[in-house]
């Protein structure tokens, strides 16, 4: 094969080198030594159905649903689904569908939030019995201006010392329609001068009436998260609750419901979102850039969603693999995306078949080659997999080879075809480039005339003639045309955040992000492709069929590209 189309993960392979730890992991094990919650594991994954899934909930998918398996346990999926005005049936099937793809299995443990909503009240009702809650009649501004600052404390609402019956009747009227959104808000009773902004006599439900996806208009108050989250995790038995950093300063707060309910009290575990490098990890932002036409839908293969993964022809071995090997960590770090690409090509290489295409297709004719004459030649599915089999690939006279492999006038180091020039073809013959057949009005090269060498066809006894380079191809009488969807970060920042000034965090997105390449070829036997199906295609990457594929025109999106150090060397040469 050419050597300069060979893969080179090695910065990736050198972050995966290292140990991943996990200190979840080591917390369950002396957990379950000490017999604590009676040797149970009971982990839960809780999305809040208001958006797909991206590879940062995939990282807590793995993590959930896999410390369950691994010692035993059970794992729920549980919608968090308290906010009815931005929740819709159609995420909650989308993030259904992508944990079953991920390969995990919730058995007949799919729970809702909004199935403890009775239970929930009874829990608030118990907190005003308590002295614990209270009605307030503050606007969302006025809580907001009473809540002080990071260094003022806050002031006590005018409403707080409001006498328990008082706060029963108020909520029982909130619950019953009596008043209009935003009027009122049952709010915990804690500390208004609390370091931790959270323990501020939080709201614990708020009125909306709103038509909720489950329990369509039989509430008109909903729980906040932080009243509802902690609640779950304990009715549902859950032995450690997982979840990212960013809910360590709320912990104090699900702590003092639960110890002033007395009921069950799950462990929270904190652990660092996961960042990656050329993408944002934010529903609010995945949903901007689909509305906004950025992308053509959440399935995007350039979104990084499980669905824009599952689409651009990701495994899901490779993304639990990825999970594994990145480890899980107490502080926020960016993973380099060549660490994702590394873990995929590391499967893709093991289990694609390896076939020919050409993208830009560049017309060769085979002089000294009989017209008519079609040889059925045997090249090997995948060598890194012999059980793969062969199969045949037809050669003729006429062939395409991919204008890239074509320089008139060579630089040092382009060891492809140029004139008079010998290149060997895969599977096939060592051809020598005669002739160069250009366009009289535009100089540009239409075909090349080509002769072959009959002695030296792969498998003979002179195959073994070294030439510098190999070229893919196709026999343009027999290949199927095709359209190559090729696609680049969709940010061209590592870190989309970091805006210039005036700029919002879109102006980072890459232009050229998604190229459409509509007249490739690719050999017959890509005809059979399925959506779905992934394939090498020699020295060019991996590739995967498109759900666009349709009447018999194959759609492959590029999944990821073998890097092509040639390409490095070019922009070297640019820039000289
Ligand atoms: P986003 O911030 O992207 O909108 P979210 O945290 O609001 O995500 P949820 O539906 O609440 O989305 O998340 C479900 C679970 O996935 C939570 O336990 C959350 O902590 C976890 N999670 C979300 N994003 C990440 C991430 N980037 N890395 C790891 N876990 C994540
Ligand atoms: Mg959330």
């Amino acid at each position: 094969m050419d050597k300069t189309a060979k893969q080179d993960n090695s910065k990736a392979a050198s972050i995966a080198d290292c140990a991943p730890s996990n200190f979840i992991r080591n917390i369950i094990a002396e957990d379950l030594q000490a017999n604590k919650n009676e040797g149970r594991v009971h982990t839960r994954f809780p999305p809040e159905p208001n958006g797909y899934l991206h590879i940062g909930h995939a990282k807590s998918i793995w993590l959930n649903f896999g410390l369950a398996a691994e010692f035993g346990g059970l794992c729920n999926l549980r919608f968090d689904d308290t906010n009815p005005s931005k929740e819709e049936v159609e995420y909650v099937e989308s993030i259904k569908s992508d944990v079953r793809w991920l390969g995990f299995d919730w058995g007949d443990r799919e729970y809702y939030a909004s199935d403890y909503f009775s239970q929930l009240y009874e829990y608030a009702v118990q907190l005003i019995k308590k002295g614990k809650a209270y009605v307030c009649d503050l606007s969302a501004d006025e809580i907001r201006e009473y809540r002080g600052t990071l260094t003022e404390p806050g002031r006590n609402s005018p409403y707080r010392e409001r006498p328990v019956a008082e706060n029963l009747d108020l909520f029982s009227r909130m619950r019953a329609g009596e008043f209009p959104d935003g009027s009122r808000t049952l709010r915990a009773k804690i500390d208004m001068a609390s370091p931790n902004l959270n323990m501020r006599d939080p709201v614990m439900y708020r009125i909306l009436h709103a038509t909720h996806h489950r329990t369509g208009g039989r509430w008109c108050i909903y729980p906040t998260y932080d009243f509802a989250h902690g609640q779950s995790d304990s009715i549902e038995g859950i032995t450690h609750s997982i979840c990212t950093l960013e809910f360590e300063d709320h912990r104090p707060l699900y702590d003092w419901f639960l110890d002033e309910l007395g009921i069950h009290h799950p462990q929270q575990i904190e652990f660092a979102r996961l960042n990656l490098t050329h993408t944002v990890l934010s529903k609010r932002k995945l949903l901007e850039l689909v509305q906004q036409g950025h992308v053509a839908g959440w399935d995007d293969p350039r979104m990084p969603t499980v669905a824009g993964f599952r689409r651009r022809g990701y495994t899901p071995e490779s993304i639990r693999n990825f999970c594994e090997r990145i480890g899980v960590a107490k502080r926020n770090s960016i993973v380099d995306i060549a660490m994702l690409e590394h873990c995929l090509r590391e499967d893709l290489n093991r289990h694609a078949p390896r076939v020919m295409a050409v993208l830009r297709p560049l017309r060769v004719v085979i002089t000294n080659y009989p017209d008519g004459q079609v040889e059925e030649l045997d090249a090997i599915n995948n060598p890194e997999d012999p059980g793969m089999g062969t199969r045949k690939v037809p050669f003729s006279r006429v062939i395409y080879i991919d204008q890239e492999d074509f320089r008139e006038d060579p630089p040092k180091q382009f060891y492809r075809l140029a004139p008079d020039r010998e290149v060997r073809l895969r599977y096939a013959y060592i051809i020598k480039c005669v002739d160069v057949v250009k366009d009289p009005a535009t100089g540009a090269v239409t075909e090349l005339r080509c002769t072959y060498d009959p002695e030296t066809r792969s498998g003979s006894a002179r195959s073994s003639r070294k030439v510098k380079a190999t070229l893919h191809w196709v026999s343009a009488a027999h290949a199927i045309e095709a359209e190559v969807r090729l696609y680049d970060h969709l940010f061209r920042k590592e870190d989309p955040e970091e805006v210039e000034e005036g700029g919002g965090w879109t102006s980072n997105l890459n232009p050229l992000s998604l190229e459409k390449l509509t007249s490739c070829r690719a050999e017959p036997f890509l005809a059979r492709a399925a959506p779905g199906n992934s394939y090498q295609f020699e020295r060019l990457g991996y590739f995967c069929v498109d759900p666009d594929s349709a009447g018999g025109r194959v759609v492959f999106n590029r999944t990821v590209g073998l890097r092509d150090t040639w390409a490095k060397i070019e922009r070297a040469q640019k820039k000289a």
